[in-house]
């Protein structure tokens, strides 16, 4: 799962990046009202944490930019104030945290919010596969495929970054999360195996001197 940070205070934006990063999501961070709308142009997230107070853009004004993108947004602020409520929930914002907040309450808001809007990320599809990170079972076109612990952490991990070339040191240090000590083999033979596994010969492509991409739409 993808989420946008769009907070100014840079120790608040990194206390969220680093809690979230631990949870398993992917953080990008915008420290302007500007930047925040400009990366959600850019990017897809599946879930926008914005401040009320930014500068250039305050967070209602970036709000109301990026609601026809129907991404969920949660609102952070520092003012508790019963209007501030008001105005973000008419503007469509899925819920509020007021600062200072705890991570496990903002995990516990993420989830509430994930989970209201059926987006909870319990199965990740492309193509004829779907994983489900519950069961941690994979299956293609409907059939269950063994997969070892590795191949499946690897093909979540290319397919929540499809069409994206990923390093090998980047794939490595998230799959396997250990420091790349520069093996390609390891990753090599994995994607190996999952390309016969899932059918993924086309898909899953060498890219000369990072490593690998995974086409496809979600
Ligand atoms: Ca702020």
């Amino acid at each position: 799962m993808r989420v946008l940070i769009a907070e100014d205070e840079y120790s608040i934006s990194d206390f969220i990046k680093r809690g979230l990063e631990k949870a398993g999501f992917s953080c990008g961070q915008a420290f302007d009202g500007e930047a925040a709308c400009d990366m959600a142009d850019e990017n897809e997230y599946d879930l926008v944490l914005l401040d009320v107070m930014l500068p250039k853009a305050d967070g209602f004004e970036v709000m109301e930019y990026i609601r026809n993108k129907n991404t969920p947004v949660i609102f952070i602020t520092a003012r508790s104030s019963v209007q501030d409520r008001v105005r973000g929930l008419t503007l469509g914002a899925d819920d509020y945290l007021v600062k200072p907040f705890e991570m496990i309450e903002l995990l516990a808001r993420i989830d509430a919010v994930m989970r209201r809007l059926g987006r909870g990320s319990k199965e990740v599809k492309l193509g004829d596969v779907v994983l489900n990170l519950q069961s941690r079972m994979c299956f293609r076109a409907g059939e269950e495929v063994k997969l070892s612990g590795r191949e499946f952490d690897l093909a979540v991990f290319m397919m929540q970054n499809a069409n994206t070339a990923l390093f090998r040191e980047t794939i490595y240090e998230h799959v396997w999360r250990e420091d790349y000590m520069g093996d390609t083999r390891t990753i090599d033979l994995h994607v190996m195996r999952l390309r016969k596994k899932l059918g993924w010969e086309e898909r899953l492509k060498t890219v000369s001197r990072i490593g690998y991409r995974l086409n496809g739409e979600k």
